[in-house]
């Protein structure tokens, strides 16, 4: 099965590919030099309409599902825009569902309709320097005093956390390591919350990447996301359109790297002839056309189902590890058939080859998938 293309989805389509067209590819290669993106390029994105797409108009969003966000991820990377303008544009993807989900007013009043409205920057932090896979391990604390929390602690890899306004950061409320979790909305500027150095990255050049250090950090009680110790749950919860994301980044990557080496491989010729006439060249090109075709199906087909509410979860993690085999194939064969092109700055391809290592790492690594699976099999 795959998404039904509807009217309204084919006008989503061409709004983000002019979008794309017009507010990005002219500016790409700055902002993958500056190591960020702007923060008008939110205001922008969101003054279309694209930055709320997923979220409900109730709470400043535009309307659309899980599906619609899907098909505006494939299309960004499919007109030329890439996997880590994703993960630094759409950050709020991961920062804002907790809260729209506890439907707490407040939060959503001074979080999530400000950063729909692309005038605020949201991050997520779980990841802690001791270990990203096990979630339950958490140590960074939130000891209650009065209407307060005091955090202690320390995040780091935390996507847009140099830019971000607020991080909705995983805490531990009982001891370290003890699985007891909760999400605290902190707020860049409160004393004792520090951002650390810019991380510098094999990938993902335009999106910003951050340590976060929490000392004595005094967060209002009111910034918790639902009840105390809920938060292992919710992250769990929202681990599902997160792995689709990634998902979709894979197949999308892979997509993209196919239509250019089609497009290189009819226009170069090597020995008198198109290296597309080639018959090793051409089932290379259908190879990787198939691979990344069966992951797109299959992704679509579990989102769809996600989206119906069914509890897929190792249907997520199988359609993550999936595309990810799918981009890791396609993005390393695209990049040889360039030959010494291919490996320069100045292609394309070679972007999505580095950007694309991030995709079986993030939001949970393939082996963690397979842990997933595994249970999910019984095992
Ligand atoms: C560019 C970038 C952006 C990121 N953005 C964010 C963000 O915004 N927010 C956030 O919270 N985190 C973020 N992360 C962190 C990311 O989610 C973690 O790196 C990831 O979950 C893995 O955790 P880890 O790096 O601590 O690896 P570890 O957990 O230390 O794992 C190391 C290796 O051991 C393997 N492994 C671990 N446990 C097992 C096991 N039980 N069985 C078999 N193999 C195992 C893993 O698969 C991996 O290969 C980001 C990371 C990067 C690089």
């Amino acid at each position: 099965m795959t998404i039904v293309d509807t009217p309204e989805r084919r006008q989503l389509r061409e709004l983000t590919r002019a979008f794309v067209t017009k507010e990005v590819l002219p500016y790409l290669d700055d902002w993958e030099r500056a190591g960020e993106v702007p923060r008008s390029l939110h205001e922008t994105a969101a003054k279309i309409g694209l930055l709320g797409i997923g979220f409900p108009e109730s709470v400043g969003g535009s309307g659309g599902d899980l599906l619609d966000s899907i098909l505006v991820t494939e299309e960004v990377i499919r007109s030329g825009g890439s996997s880590g303008l994703i993960a630094a544009l759409f950050t709020h993807g991961i920062a804002l569902p907790h809260m729209v989900a506890a439907r707490d007013d407040g939060l959503i009043e001074r979080y999530v309709r400000p950063t729909l409205a692309g005038t605020m920057i949201g991050a997520l932090a779980i990841t802690e320097p001791d270990g990203g896979s096990d979630v339950a391990g958490i140590r960074t604390c939130a000891r209650r005093d009065g209407d307060h929390y005091v955090v202690n602690g320390s995040k780091t890899y935390i996507t847009s956390g140099v830019r971000s306004d607020f991080v909705t950061t995983a805490v531990c409320t009982d001891f370290p390591g003890s699985g007891s979790l909760s999400l605290l909305v902190i707020e860049k500027g409160t004393p004792g919350f520090t951002v650390g150095r810019r991380l510098e990255k094999l990938g993902w050049h335009c999106s910003d990447t951050a340590e976060l250090s929490f000392v004595d950090v005094r967060v209002p009680v009111a910034n918790r996301i639902g009840p105390e110790d809920t938060g292992f749950l919710a992250i769990m919860q929202q681990f599902a359109t997160e792995r689709l994301s990634l998902a979709t980044q894979a197949y999308a990557t892979a997509q993209r790297c196919v239509e250019l080496a089609t497009r290189w491989c009819r226009d170069r010729s090597t020995f008198g002839r198109p290296l597309a006439s080639r018959q090793l060249v051409r089932h290379r090109l259908a190879e990787m056309h198939t691979r990344a075709e069966a992951a797109r199906a299959y992704v679509h087909d579990v989102a769809e189902r996600v989206a119906a509410g069914e509890p897929v979860v190792t249907e997520v993690a199988m359609a993550k590890n999936v595309a990810v085999a799918a981009c890791d194939f396609v993005v390393d064969a695209a990049l040889q058939l360039h030959g010494g092109f291919g490996y320069l700055r100045d292609a394309e391809v070679e972007r999505h080859y580095r950007d694309a290592r991030i995709l079986g790492i993030g939001g949970g690594t393939t082996e963690i998938m397979n842990e997933i699976i595994a249970k999910g099999m019984g095992l």
